[in-house]
């Protein structure tokens, strides 16, 4: 028997302390801020979160230039906080959920929001919009024995320089404990699992050019290029 073709390696990322993080899955919430969800035009849901999925290869390390995806003409920034989690559990309890990360890092959610809002119309699945190609950024993995839980401090976006996203992890709506507590129920969530928590107000779109900057209080930025398409 022959292996029939080679597969992609590992999607590594980076810690602080300059550790390899093999990346398992990634889930990301959506409206988990409530001014984000008021300027998209939906209501929040204080009863439970939702999430959709990307793949592992969509994360791209700090540093990078990502190209501009195909299909849209209103690429968006969605800066997030991202838990990344070191021990796997099934219904793990809020109270212990913090036993369950690794860390903590910056983060992008790059969106077509176009499709994802022709998606959202038409009540389709939202892959088309989401699960884009180098579309999961991702900063410097910093360990929670060195941050110490993360509930409030800022969340800022900069796009060449200016700002266009700022709060503070306080408002999340559903907490880091209470996300995974609820992702596993549905799955045994694993080590190498991240979560993007979800993105503050101000989303908008960048071109080719741009340069995106992400912090929070606390751990390093993830700085990104939007480069050209890949097929020009
Ligand atoms: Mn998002």
């Amino acid at each position: 028997m022959t292996q029939l073709f080679e597969t992609l390696a590992p999607v590594l990322a980076k810690t602080s302390d300059g550790n390899d993080f093999p990346v398992r899955r990634v889930f990301c919430i959506g409206r988990n801020y409530a001014d984000h969800a008021k300027e998209m035009g939906v209501e929040v849901d204080r009863e439970a979160p939702f999430y959709f999925t990307k793949w592992a290869e969509t994360v791209i390390p700090t540093g990078s230039t990502m190209a501009y995806p195909p299909m849209t003409q209103n690429f968006h920034y969605e800066a997030e906080l991202v838990v990344a989690i070191g021990k796997g559990g099934r219904n793990i309890d809020e109270a212990q959920a913090l036993d369950h990360i690794y860390g903590y890092a910056t983060g992008l959610d790059m969106t077509r929001r176009d499709l994802q809002l022709e998606a959202r119309s038409k009540g389709r699945p939202w892959d088309a919009g989401k699960n884009v190609e180098q579309s999961s950024p991702l900063g410097l993995l910093h360990p929670i024995s060195e941050t110490g839980e993360l509930t409030k401090g800022r969340i800022s976006l900069t796009v060449n320089g200016e700002v266009k996203q700022d709060a503070d992890l306080a408002d999340l709506i559903h907490s880091v404990p209470a996300l995974i507590a609820y992702i596993s129920k549905a799955y045994r969530l694993e080590p190498g699992d991240l979560i993007y928590t979800g993105t503050p107000a101000g989303v908008g779109a960048v071109l080719p050019g741009d340069e995106i900057v992400i912090s929070i209080e606390g751990l390093s930025d993830t700085v990104i290029k939007v480069g050209p398409p890949l097929d020009a």
